[in-house]
Protein backbone atom coordinates (compact mmCIF):
# COMPACT_ATOMS: atom_id res chain seq x y z
CA UNK A 1 0.00 0.00 0.00
CA UNK A 2 2.51 1.97 0.59
CA UNK A 3 4.56 2.20 -2.81
CA UNK A 4 0.78 2.89 -4.24
CA UNK A 5 -0.15 5.79 -1.56
CA UNK A 6 3.39 7.80 -2.14
CA UNK A 7 5.08 8.94 -5.47
CA UNK A 8 9.13 8.85 -4.49
CA UNK A 9 11.79 10.86 -6.44
CA UNK A 10 15.02 10.46 -5.19
CA UNK A 11 16.52 13.36 -7.02
CA UNK A 12 13.40 15.38 -8.89
CA UNK A 13 14.49 16.93 -12.14
CA UNK A 14 12.58 20.37 -11.50
CA UNK A 15 14.67 23.11 -11.28
CA UNK A 16 14.01 27.21 -10.17
CA UNK A 17 14.32 27.77 -13.96
CA UNK A 18 11.35 25.59 -14.86
CA UNK A 19 9.26 28.31 -12.62
CA UNK A 20 7.86 31.24 -13.71
CA UNK A 21 5.86 34.26 -12.73
CA UNK A 22 6.08 33.60 -9.26
CA UNK A 23 9.63 34.72 -8.29
CA UNK A 24 8.73 36.00 -4.88
CA UNK A 25 7.22 32.50 -3.93
CA UNK A 26 10.22 30.64 -4.77
CA UNK A 27 12.30 33.10 -2.60
CA UNK A 28 10.59 32.31 0.31
CA UNK A 29 10.32 28.64 -0.08
CA UNK A 30 14.32 28.83 -0.31
CA UNK A 31 14.22 30.56 2.35
CA UNK A 32 12.25 28.32 4.61
CA UNK A 33 13.27 24.96 3.43
CA UNK A 34 16.97 25.80 2.08
CA UNK A 35 18.45 27.45 4.98
CA UNK A 36 17.77 25.06 7.28
CA UNK A 37 18.54 22.15 5.17
CA UNK A 38 21.87 23.28 4.35
CA UNK A 39 22.64 25.99 7.61
CA UNK A 40 21.48 24.00 10.21
CA UNK A 41 23.82 25.55 12.34
CA UNK A 42 22.90 29.31 11.56
CA UNK A 43 19.55 28.68 13.07
CA UNK A 44 21.56 27.13 16.31
CA UNK A 45 23.56 30.08 16.60
CA UNK A 46 21.07 32.85 16.45
CA UNK A 47 19.16 30.72 18.64
CA UNK A 48 15.94 30.58 16.67
CA UNK A 49 13.46 27.36 15.33
CA UNK A 50 13.24 27.27 11.09
CA UNK A 51 9.47 27.46 10.14
CA UNK A 52 8.31 23.39 10.76
CA UNK A 53 5.72 23.17 7.90
CA UNK A 54 5.36 25.05 4.72
CA UNK A 55 1.91 25.78 3.34
CA UNK A 56 1.68 26.95 -0.14
CA UNK A 57 -2.00 27.76 -0.94
CA UNK A 58 -3.54 29.08 -4.14
CA UNK A 59 -5.37 28.01 -7.43
CA UNK A 60 -4.92 24.47 -9.06
CA UNK A 61 -2.01 24.50 -11.83
CA UNK A 62 0.08 27.34 -10.76
CA UNK A 63 2.84 26.31 -9.37
CA UNK A 64 3.01 24.57 -6.26
CA UNK A 65 4.28 21.17 -7.05
CA UNK A 66 7.01 22.21 -8.76
CA UNK A 67 8.19 24.44 -6.14
CA UNK A 68 8.22 21.62 -3.47
CA UNK A 69 10.14 19.15 -6.19
CA UNK A 70 12.83 22.88 -7.39
CA UNK A 71 13.46 21.88 -3.50
CA UNK A 72 14.21 19.13 -3.06
CA UNK A 73 16.28 18.97 -6.26
CA UNK A 74 18.21 21.98 -5.15
CA UNK A 75 18.78 20.55 -1.43
CA UNK A 76 19.46 17.09 -3.20
CA UNK A 77 16.53 15.75 -0.91
CA UNK A 78 14.14 12.46 -2.02
CA UNK A 79 11.26 14.25 -2.93
CA UNK A 80 8.54 12.06 -1.26
CA UNK A 81 4.71 13.29 -2.18
CA UNK A 82 1.25 11.81 -0.67
CA UNK A 83 -1.94 12.88 -1.63
CA UNK A 84 -4.41 14.55 1.29
CA UNK A 85 -7.45 12.07 -0.85
CA UNK A 86 -4.59 9.20 -0.66
CA UNK A 87 -5.30 9.92 3.09
CA UNK A 88 -8.93 9.65 3.67
CA UNK A 89 -9.16 5.44 3.78
CA UNK A 90 -11.96 3.17 4.39
CA UNK A 91 -10.67 1.35 7.51
CA UNK A 92 -10.22 2.38 10.54
CA UNK A 93 -6.10 3.00 11.83
CA UNK A 94 -5.21 3.29 7.78
CA UNK A 95 -5.20 7.13 7.41
CA UNK A 96 -3.06 7.75 10.41
CA UNK A 97 -0.86 3.88 9.33
CA UNK A 98 0.10 5.83 6.18
CA UNK A 99 0.98 8.92 7.72
CA UNK A 100 3.57 6.67 10.08
CA UNK A 101 4.88 4.90 7.04
CA UNK A 102 5.69 8.27 5.46
CA UNK A 103 7.74 9.68 8.00
CA UNK A 104 9.35 6.57 8.75
CA UNK A 105 10.43 6.50 4.89
CA UNK A 106 11.29 10.31 4.98
CA UNK A 107 13.57 9.33 7.90
CA UNK A 108 15.22 6.25 5.96
CA UNK A 109 15.80 8.54 2.87
CA UNK A 110 17.10 11.65 4.47
CA UNK A 111 17.46 14.08 3.77
CA UNK A 112 14.03 14.39 2.16
CA UNK A 113 11.25 16.63 1.35
CA UNK A 114 7.71 15.60 2.43
CA UNK A 115 5.14 16.55 -0.03
CA UNK A 116 1.40 16.63 0.73
CA UNK A 117 -0.85 17.67 -2.05
CA UNK A 118 -4.43 18.66 -0.82
CA UNK A 119 -4.01 18.98 2.68
CA UNK A 120 -7.45 20.00 2.90
CA UNK A 121 -8.78 16.55 2.61
CA UNK A 122 -7.34 15.56 6.01
CA UNK A 123 -7.44 18.67 7.75
CA UNK A 124 -10.49 20.60 7.00
CA UNK A 125 -12.44 22.62 9.43
CA UNK A 126 -14.99 19.67 11.03
CA UNK A 127 -18.42 19.72 9.21
CA UNK A 128 -20.13 17.30 11.43
CA UNK A 129 -17.43 15.70 13.80
CA UNK A 130 -20.55 13.13 14.78
CA UNK A 131 -20.03 11.14 11.56
CA UNK A 132 -17.56 7.91 11.90
CA UNK A 133 -15.68 8.86 8.97
CA UNK A 134 -15.18 12.40 9.92
CA UNK A 135 -13.76 10.64 13.21
CA UNK A 136 -11.30 9.04 11.19
CA UNK A 137 -10.12 11.93 9.15
CA UNK A 138 -9.70 13.71 12.38
CA UNK A 139 -7.40 11.04 13.28
CA UNK A 140 -5.31 10.92 10.57
CA UNK A 141 -4.95 14.96 11.17
CA UNK A 142 -3.74 14.47 14.75
CA UNK A 143 -1.07 11.81 13.38
CA UNK A 144 0.11 14.20 11.20
CA UNK A 145 0.08 17.13 13.45
CA UNK A 146 2.22 14.33 16.26
CA UNK A 147 4.66 13.40 13.62
CA UNK A 148 5.56 17.30 12.84
CA UNK A 149 5.45 18.03 16.84
CA UNK A 150 7.77 15.13 17.29
CA UNK A 151 10.57 15.44 14.96
CA UNK A 152 13.45 17.78 15.11
CA UNK A 153 12.95 21.13 13.61
CA UNK A 154 16.90 21.48 12.65
CA UNK A 155 16.98 17.63 10.91
CA UNK A 156 16.72 16.82 7.46
CA UNK A 157 13.55 16.77 6.97
CA UNK A 158 11.12 19.84 5.87
CA UNK A 159 7.67 19.27 5.04
CA UNK A 160 5.55 21.21 2.68
CA UNK A 161 1.95 20.98 2.16
CA UNK A 162 -0.06 22.58 -0.68
CA UNK A 163 -3.88 23.48 -0.65
CA UNK A 164 -6.03 25.51 -3.11
CA UNK A 165 -8.66 25.37 -0.08
CA UNK A 166 -7.35 27.61 2.18
CA UNK A 167 -10.48 28.54 3.61
CA UNK A 168 -11.78 25.19 4.49
CA UNK A 169 -8.52 24.33 6.70
CA UNK A 170 -8.71 23.62 10.36
CA UNK A 171 -7.15 26.27 12.55
CA UNK A 172 -5.05 23.40 14.75
CA UNK A 173 -2.19 22.87 11.70
CA UNK A 174 -1.26 26.25 11.20
CA UNK A 175 -0.44 26.60 14.90
CA UNK A 176 3.45 27.47 15.64
CA UNK A 177 5.24 24.96 15.13
CA UNK A 178 3.19 23.43 12.36
CA UNK A 179 2.15 25.01 9.30
CA UNK A 180 3.79 27.98 10.14
CA UNK A 181 5.25 29.67 6.96
CA UNK A 182 1.95 30.52 4.89
CA UNK A 183 2.82 31.10 1.25
CA UNK A 184 0.02 32.32 -1.23
CA UNK A 185 0.78 31.13 -5.08
CA UNK A 186 -1.57 33.18 -7.08
CA UNK A 187 -2.12 33.37 -10.61
CA UNK A 188 0.43 34.66 -12.43
CA UNK A 189 -0.38 38.48 -14.23
CA UNK A 190 0.45 39.66 -17.36
CA UNK A 191 4.67 39.59 -16.98
CA UNK A 192 4.29 36.40 -15.18
CA UNK A 193 2.28 34.58 -18.14
CA UNK A 194 4.91 35.93 -20.86
CA UNK A 195 8.02 34.52 -18.54
CA UNK A 196 5.83 31.03 -17.91
CA UNK A 197 5.12 31.18 -21.89
CA UNK A 198 9.18 31.55 -22.68
CA UNK A 199 9.89 28.62 -20.30
CA UNK A 200 7.22 26.42 -22.45
CA UNK A 201 8.08 27.16 -25.66
CA UNK A 202 12.09 27.42 -25.13
CA UNK A 203 12.51 24.39 -26.86
CA UNK A 204 9.84 24.96 -29.47
CA UNK A 205 10.82 26.58 -32.90
CA UNK A 206 9.16 29.83 -32.79
CA UNK A 207 8.31 31.60 -36.22
CA UNK A 208 9.61 35.19 -36.17
CA UNK A 209 6.03 36.67 -35.30
CA UNK A 210 5.84 35.36 -32.46
CA UNK A 211 5.81 37.59 -29.83
CA UNK A 212 5.23 35.81 -26.41
CA UNK A 213 4.28 39.37 -24.51
CA UNK A 214 1.96 39.82 -26.70
CA UNK A 215 -0.15 36.34 -26.76
CA UNK A 216 0.48 36.20 -23.02
CA UNK A 217 -1.36 39.93 -22.75
CA UNK A 218 -4.94 39.24 -22.58
CA UNK A 219 -4.74 36.00 -21.11
CA UNK A 220 -6.26 36.82 -17.79
CA UNK A 221 -7.13 33.97 -15.28
CA UNK A 222 -4.64 31.44 -16.89
CA UNK A 223 -2.48 29.41 -14.81
CA UNK A 224 1.02 28.53 -15.63
CA UNK A 225 -0.79 24.83 -16.31
CA UNK A 226 -2.85 26.48 -18.58
CA UNK A 227 -0.49 28.04 -20.57
CA UNK A 228 1.89 25.03 -20.66
CA UNK A 229 -1.57 23.85 -22.55
CA UNK A 230 -1.96 26.62 -24.67
CA UNK A 231 2.04 26.12 -26.16
CA UNK A 232 1.01 21.99 -26.33
CA UNK A 233 -1.81 23.10 -28.29
CA UNK A 234 0.16 25.69 -30.51
CA UNK A 235 2.47 22.51 -31.31
CA UNK A 236 -0.18 20.37 -32.14
CA UNK A 237 -1.91 23.14 -35.16
CA UNK A 238 1.57 23.26 -36.41
CA UNK A 239 1.79 19.62 -36.54
CA UNK A 240 -1.31 19.32 -38.80
CA UNK A 241 -0.26 21.70 -40.66
CA UNK A 242 2.83 19.79 -41.63
CA UNK A 243 5.20 22.45 -40.02
CA UNK A 244 7.66 22.54 -37.14
CA UNK A 245 7.85 26.11 -36.67
CA UNK A 246 5.00 27.02 -34.47
CA UNK A 247 3.49 30.36 -35.53
CA UNK A 248 1.53 33.79 -34.15
CA UNK A 249 -1.12 32.05 -35.70
CA UNK A 250 -1.36 28.77 -34.16
CA UNK A 251 -0.87 30.40 -30.35
CA UNK A 252 -4.38 32.18 -31.82
CA UNK A 253 -5.74 29.45 -32.66
CA UNK A 254 -4.80 27.47 -29.31
CA UNK A 255 -6.35 30.17 -27.51
CA UNK A 256 -9.35 29.28 -29.12
CA UNK A 257 -9.49 26.01 -28.87
CA UNK A 258 -8.96 26.06 -24.75
CA UNK A 259 -11.30 28.53 -24.45
CA UNK A 260 -14.28 25.66 -26.53
CA UNK A 261 -13.02 23.02 -24.44
CA UNK A 262 -13.68 25.14 -21.50
CA UNK A 263 -10.44 23.60 -19.84
CA UNK A 264 -9.38 27.43 -19.36
CA UNK A 265 -11.37 28.92 -15.96
CA UNK A 266 -11.23 32.13 -16.81
CA UNK A 267 -12.95 35.30 -14.53
CA UNK A 268 -16.08 36.92 -15.97
CA UNK A 269 -16.89 34.81 -18.55
CA UNK A 270 -19.61 32.84 -17.50
P1 LIG B 1 -2.53 21.59 -8.08
O1 LIG B 1 -2.98 22.53 -7.01
O2 LIG B 1 -3.58 21.29 -9.10
O3 LIG B 1 -1.82 20.38 -7.56
P2 LIG B 1 -0.02 22.92 -8.62
O4 LIG B 1 -0.09 24.33 -8.19
O5 LIG B 1 0.70 21.95 -7.76
O6 LIG B 1 -1.47 22.40 -8.96
P3 LIG B 1 1.85 22.12 -10.61
O7 LIG B 1 1.56 20.66 -10.54
O8 LIG B 1 3.08 22.60 -9.97
O9 LIG B 1 0.62 22.92 -10.07
O10 LIG B 1 1.85 22.58 -12.13
C1 LIG B 1 1.28 21.77 -13.15
C2 LIG B 1 2.01 22.03 -14.46
O11 LIG B 1 1.70 23.37 -14.91
C3 LIG B 1 3.52 22.01 -14.32
O12 LIG B 1 4.03 20.73 -14.57
C4 LIG B 1 3.98 23.01 -15.36
O13 LIG B 1 4.02 22.42 -16.65
C5 LIG B 1 2.85 24.04 -15.37
N1 LIG B 1 3.09 25.18 -14.46
C6 LIG B 1 2.31 25.53 -13.40
N2 LIG B 1 2.78 26.62 -12.79
C7 LIG B 1 3.89 27.00 -13.47
C8 LIG B 1 4.82 28.08 -13.31
N3 LIG B 1 4.69 28.99 -12.33
N4 LIG B 1 5.86 28.15 -14.18
C9 LIG B 1 5.98 27.24 -15.17
N5 LIG B 1 5.14 26.22 -15.37
C10 LIG B 1 4.09 26.09 -14.54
Amino acid sequence: ARAQAMEVDASPEVTYDDIGGIDEQVREVREAVEDPLERPDMFREVGIDPPSGVLLYGPPGTGKTMLAKAVANHTDATFIKMAGSELVRKFIGEGSRLVRDLFELAKEREPAVIFIDEIDAVASKRTDSKTSGDAEVQRTMMQLLNEMDGFDERGEIRIIAATNRFDMLDEAILRPGRFDRLIEVPKPDAAGRAHILDIHTRDMQLAGDVDTTEVAADLDGYSGADLASLATEAGMFAIRDGRTDVTHEDFLAAKEKLAEDDSVEVPGLD
